[in-house]
């Protein structure tokens, strides 16, 4: 699929899977936090499921749009932070898609979460699964590899980077008033990362 809509393809993809998995990631968020995160993501995403866009739109509406609603109707840390991501990687997006324009979306996006969180690789944060993602595009785009083989390893690098942070102890956001109690559990935002990223491999090409 290309342009438009893969990418609201791609978008209420994510919606269904922040709906099915909204306990495991409430549960996570239990331990680190104030048990909300799935709850957070499910509301968000949930402007995916009734964009309206004209036939003629550009990808980057669609996930201007979405990323507008988790900024504007997500309280807390984590909506201003994927709505960044989103908006930054929207105002990036190629068009037609390619691996080099895609890598430079996901640095973009991966570079206004960090200008607005400030945390650092090892904080266990969404961001422990965004660096490996972001690193594996860039990878991908020196060695020439096609949209669907680079986005998949992007997705196995932010999983990977995702069970790392069940041995990290927390820096950032409500989880570090927590720090002792955060290790051996995974980052419920560095989950919600991976799935972001494992759907658009399901759905961009
Ligand atoms: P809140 O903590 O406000 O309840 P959520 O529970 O929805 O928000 O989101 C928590 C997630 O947000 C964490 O798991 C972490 O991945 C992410 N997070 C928190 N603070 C930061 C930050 N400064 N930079 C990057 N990600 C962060
Ligand atoms: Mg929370
Ligand atoms: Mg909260």
């Amino acid at each position: 699929a290309n342009g438009v809509t893969a990418v609201l393809e791609w978008l209420r993809e994510c919606a269904r899977e922040f709906d099915e998995r909204l306990d495991e990631l409430n549960d996570l968020d239990r331990v680190l936090g104030d048990g909300d995160h799935g709850t957070n993501m499910r509301r968000g995403f949930a402007a995916a499921e009734s964009l309206q866009l004209s036939e003629n739109a550009r990808a980057f509406e669609a996930l201007r749009q979405v990323g507008m609603a988790l900024v504007s109707n997500v309280g807390g840390a984590s909506g201003p932070l994927f709505g960044t991501f989103l908006l930054r990687a929207g105002a990036n997006w190629p068009s037609p898609p390619s691996t080099a324009g895609v890598a430079i979306a996901v640095r973009q996006g991966l570079n206004g979460v960090v200008a607005r969180g400030k945390a650092d690789a090892g904080d266990k944060t969404m961001v422990d699964a965004l660096i490996p993602a972001a690193e594996s595009l860039e990878a991908s785009a020196r060695n020439g590899e096609d949209l669907q083989t680079a986005l998949a390893k992007a997705a196995d690098a932010a999983e990977a980077g995702r069970d790392a942070t069940a041995g990290m102890v927390a820096k950032r956001g409500r989880a570090h008033l927590r720090a002792d109690e955060s290790v051996g559990v995974l980052d419920p935002g560095a989950v919600s990362m991976s799935i972001i990223l494992r759907t658009a491999a399901q759905h961009i090409s």
